[in-house]
């Protein structure tokens, strides 16, 4: 048995989008012909409550053409310590953007002190850089935002002339978990990029949301950072086979990880987090070395990250729990 909990992009395109892929009419989308990219980028946008969408070969270049489109040289960022644009992203918007970042700390539900992000907006004054853009990011970690939390952060950034940036690689996990549209969780927002490649199970592609202007410029970034692809409708074929099939069965991804926390839990591990397709528990010593070696691929680390996704099924669970049940009756 072979059972890959190291992240949700591990899905490996199923049957049906293989064939919408073979099946996809194509065209040069530098040149702005592929029909099937137009298509995913329109019903994308319309589906989300924005007048437009534009595809990124990978949701970290739409982060940072989001970034280097809100940002110019020397303006600054707000964004959170545990963000992947700050933490993950190999420092892009700094180094490719010279944009600077301001993080503050992640609190544990995954928000930013509202109070802290106001204290760290800084005055116009030629010692500061210019505090141009609040960056959230939901998901964070498997946790949702809380809807009120967004709203008065938002509020906040527009009291202040800051725009905002949403970084929602899992934004599908967060509606289905709260079960509201995904234009809801969009609302207010100038910018919101989304992953096909994630959960959606799409082999590559995220979206970035925004007005026409916005997106213009960053049609720009994405041409310098060398995004601009010929016939990428192959590509964007699978997502929109992805919005059209995978979007509900996220809600499959979430049962099975409450049901991997709860029994790991009950089999006394310490689970720290669980929420929409992430579980992370305490890893005892050896636990991840057991697991591997036994066909569960899981990232090592003392903090493990368990991730449900379109390739891991009921079966798969039960035997990650089999697995953890027998170390534990040998060791724990
Ligand atoms: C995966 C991810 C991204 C983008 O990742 P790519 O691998 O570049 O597509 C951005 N933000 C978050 C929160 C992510 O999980």
């Amino acid at each position: 048995m072979h059972v890959d909990l190291r992240s949700d992009t591990v899905t490996r395109p199923t049957h049906g989008m293989r064939r919408a892929m073979a099946d996809a009419e194509v065209g040069d989308d530098v040149f702005g012909d592929d029909p099937e990219v137009n298509r995913l980028q329109q019903a994308f946008a319309e589906r989300c409550g924005f007048e437009a969408s534009l595809w990124f070969p990978s949701g970290t270049q739409s982060n940072l053409a989001a970034l280097m489109s809100h940002c110019q040289r020397g303006d600054e960022y707000v964004v959170g310590q545990d963000a992947h644009t700050y933490r993950y992203e190999g420092g892009g918007a700094a180094v490719l953007g010279s944009i600077q970042p301001q993080p503050l700390p992640n609190l544990p539900d995954g928000t930013l002190d509202l109070a802290a992000i106001a204290a760290a907006i800084k005055p116009d004054d030629p010692h500061f850089a210019i505090t141009r853009l609040l960056a959230l990011e939901n998901t964070i970690g498997g946790r949702v935002l809380p809807a009120e939390y967004v709203q008065a952060a938002l509020a906040l950034a527009r009291d202040h002339g800051l725009a905002t940036h949403l970084d929602g690689a899992r934004l599908f996990n967060a509606a289905i978990a709260q079960g509201r549209p995904i234009a809801a969780l969009c609302a207010g927002f100038d910018s919101v990029s989304v992953c096909l490649s994630k959960g959606l199970g799409a082999p590559a592609g995220s979206l970035l949301l925004g007005s026409r202007e916005l997106l213009g410029r960053a049609r720009r970034a994405r041409k310098m950072l060398g995004g601009g692809l010929r016939q990428v409708g192959i590509l964007a074929a699978a997502g929109r086979y992805a919005l059209a099939h995978h979007v509900d069965r996220l809600a499959d991804d979430h049962a099975r990880a409450a049901r991997l926390a709860a029994g790991l839990s009950e089999l006394g591990y310490t689970v720290t987090s669980a929420a929409t397709n992430m579980v992370f528990i305490d890893a005892p010593d050896g636990f991840a070395d057991y697991l591997l070696a036994r066909g569960v691929a899981v990232v090592p680390g003392s903090r493990l990250r368990l991730v449900t996704h379109l390739d891991v099924d009921d079966s798969g669970i039960a035997y990650v729990l089999e697995c953890a049940a027998r170390f534990s009756s040998r060791i724990i």
